[in-house]
């Protein structure tokens, strides 16, 4: 293939100074003020980084208007950013299959979904994500029976829920997967990669490619928050 002359960078994620400009221009005055205190209460945990970048989270919910999201299913929940965000944009009798290994994080957020009015939209079930998705899929009513599906948990299980979700979201509907430019690690030589990140930047590489290569979804990265692959089911 002949040599190509590199696109120029229009990317904001490496300026920090551009990406303060989107949250306080764009992003946080539009921010409910619930999700403003699942933000605030979260901020002192000493995993508070695995939050939903707020842009992402915007972006996320023009996605569940975009497709008049109603049944969603969450693949790591945490402290409930992106729960919360989903449930205050679904209607009132929509309903969120939401999953964590963890309910005490969970616990944290609770209290300000309660205040929020939309806890009766969620289904938290602790336990890991996996053999709660192959559980739905024995019941064939739950076959394209999501509208859409957001993944932020272990990475190196991507592809594994990629497959089931493949199953359970309709043609039309989006799958959404946070975190796939893995801190920008993805771009750079893994020798200069911290060891502990190496794992998962591998499993993110890996990821994108598959999902680059399934003609099942449309797909689009965005450089939103620390990236977000959207794919659109075809067939
Ligand atoms: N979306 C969340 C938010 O907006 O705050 C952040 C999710 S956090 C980055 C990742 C979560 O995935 C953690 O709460 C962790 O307990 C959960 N997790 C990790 N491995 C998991 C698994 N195998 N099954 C289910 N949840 C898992
Ligand atoms: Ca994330």
């Amino acid at each position: 293939m002949a040599n190509r002359v590199p696109e120029p960078n229009p990317v904001v994620l490496q300026s920090d100074q551009l990406y303060q400009y989107i949250l306080e221009t764009s992003v946080y005055p539009r921010e409910s003020e619930h999700l403003k205190q699942i933000r605030d209460a979260t901020a002192t945990h000493p995993a508070a980084f695995f939050g939903t970048a707020p842009d992402a989270g915007q972006l996320m919910a023009m996605l569940l208007k975009l497709v008049n999201a109603k049944k969603t299913i969450e693949v790591g929940v945490f402290t409930g950013y992106s729960l919360l965000l989903t449930a205050l944009t679904i209607p009132d009798d929509g309903q969120i299959v939401a999953i964590d290994i963890n309910r005490e994080a969970y616990e944290i957020g609770l209290p300000i979904i309660q205040k929020a009015g939309v806890e009766h939209k969620i289904d938290f079930i602790q336990s890991p994500a996996l053999p709660v998705l192959d559980k739905l899929l024995e019941d064939k009513d739950n076959e394209g029976a999501f509208d859409f599906a957001f993944v932020d948990a272990d990475k190196g299980n991507y592809l594994n829920y990629h497959e089931r979700l493949m199953k359970l979201v309709k043609v039309g509907g989006l799958l959404v997967y946070d975190n796939t430019l893995w801190g920008g690690t993805v771009a750079k030589p893994e020798e200069s990669v911290p060891v502990y990140k190496r794992q998962w930047r591998k499993a993110t590489i890996e990821f994108s490619k598959s999902i680059t290569a399934d003609h099942r979804v449309e797909i689009s990265h965005v450089p939103s928050g620390d990236g977000v692959i959207i794919c659109r089911r075809i067939c």
